[in-house]
């Protein structure tokens, strides 16, 4: 029939619109953990970014550096300085130094210095795959765009750093796994 389909594509277009507002009030987040997904409700979109996709768990941007805060309140990094990470780093955008002994000066297991080139970095996670002390993790905030360029996109250390809770809260699975095996290996041999 003459217009059937034009009917069709207009009642799939009408379902999608109403299947919107059915899911934003009764789907609650899940709605929007749907969006831009095959199962999606109702629209794809979302008002970004007033909302935004829920990120999965292996999502990647730049690295970040694990740290604890000691009694003193001083941030205690994982980084050994042991440069595993910028050896394998593909595009050569890690740069570091190790700590000296004030006393000795010889070097200590702990970074003085600690550089991140975000414009060469490409995301790739090597890095936190590499690292023997699950000291660098890949971070999923990508909300870093600048108006400035040069040396701004170098991410000094204490840029860098982000607490072990905040990776406990953006990678749950990871963590859990880590920790298992960390108390694993702590626990005495029989
Ligand atoms: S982040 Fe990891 S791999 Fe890189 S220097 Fe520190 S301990 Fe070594
Ligand atoms: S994510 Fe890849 S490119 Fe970026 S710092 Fe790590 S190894 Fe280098």
């Amino acid at each position: 029939m003459n217009g059937l389909g034009l009917v069709k594509g207009l009642a799939l277009t009408f379902k999608h619109f109403f299947s919107t507002y059915v899911a934003d009030i009764f789907g609650g987040k899940n709605s929007i953990r749907r969006r831009g997904t095959i199962d999606a409700d109702g629209l794809f979109t979302i008002q970004y970014p007033e909302e935004s996709v829920v990120i999965p768990e292996e999502f990647r941007v730049i690295p970040f550096l694990v740290y604890t805060l000691g009694e003193d309140g001083q941030r205690k990094y994982r980084c050994t300085a042991c440069g595993i990470c910028s050896k394998v780093c593909p595009t050569q955008c890690i740069w570091i130094t190790r700590m000296k002994d004030p006393e000795t000066g010889k070097p200590i297991t702990s970074s003085q210095e600690f550089y991140i080139d975000v414009d060469k970095c490409m995301n790739c996670g090597t890095c936190a795959e590499f690292c023997p002390f699950d000291a660098i993790k890949m971070d999923h905030d990508y909300r870093i765009a600048s108006y400035t360029r040069g040396e701004t996109h170098i991410y000094p250390k204490p840029q860098l750093g982000k607490p072990l809770e905040y990776y406990a809260k953006i990678r749950p699975l990871n963590y859990a796994v880590e920790e298992a095996e960390r108390a694993a290996k702590a626990q005495p041999r029989q």
